[in-house]
């Protein structure tokens, strides 16, 4: 969380959040792009070049970025729940806290459950050979809003209803 004394800017936005703490964890694996997407694989010789394309689309590189935000998959589900991720990165996860907050007036938790959802769709389809869905996906994350209701503050429990209308349409 520190180095050379300097704080990373994301700890307090990642480790602050009332989300489960796997999700924290894989958040801050995210930032510092460390989850095994598929180019981190590569760069580690744990698969070849031509097995490095998205499970999901035609890409020839699977970046983090590309399974949250640039992914024509993850672009349906951003769409679907009315968050513009334009130009959102991982190194802007900022903006799409920002973006959520205008579109369904959330904490930065709605985006937590978002990208942890879309990690776990895109696991689901790896692993167990489960067809892309995004129906699915937006019941596993209404299904995770419910769970998370009680985790979030008080003041801020009154938005769960839209982040269920969000997910709902
Ligand atoms: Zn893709």
């Amino acid at each position: 969380m520190r180095f050379r004394g300097v704080r990373a800017g994301f700890a307090s936005m990642i480790w602050g959040t009332r989300a489960p703490s796997r999700v924290k964890f894989f958040c801050w694996l995210l930032v510092q792009r460390r989850i095994h997407t598929r180019d981190v694989l590569l760069r580690k010789c744990i698969v070849a070049a031509e097995d490095a394309g998205c499970p999901l689309c035609s890409a020839t590189l699977e970046t983090a970025d590309h399974m949250l935000f640039s992914c024509p998959f993850a672009t349906n589900f951003w769409q679907k729940v009315n968050v513009a991720v334009d130009g959102v990165t991982i190194c802007t996860l900022s903006a799409l806290t920002t973006a959520a907050a205008a579109a369904v007036d959330s904490e930065v938790e709605f985006s937590m459950l978002c990208c942890w959802q879309l990690w776990k769709h895109r696991n689901a389809v790896v692993f167990q050979q489960l067809p892309s869905s995004l129906a699915r996906l937006l019941c596993c994350c209404r299904e995770d809003t419910v769970l998370w209701r009680d985790r979030l503050l008080k003041a801020h429990r009154s938005d769960v209803g839209a982040w269920l209308r969000a997910l709902s349409q």
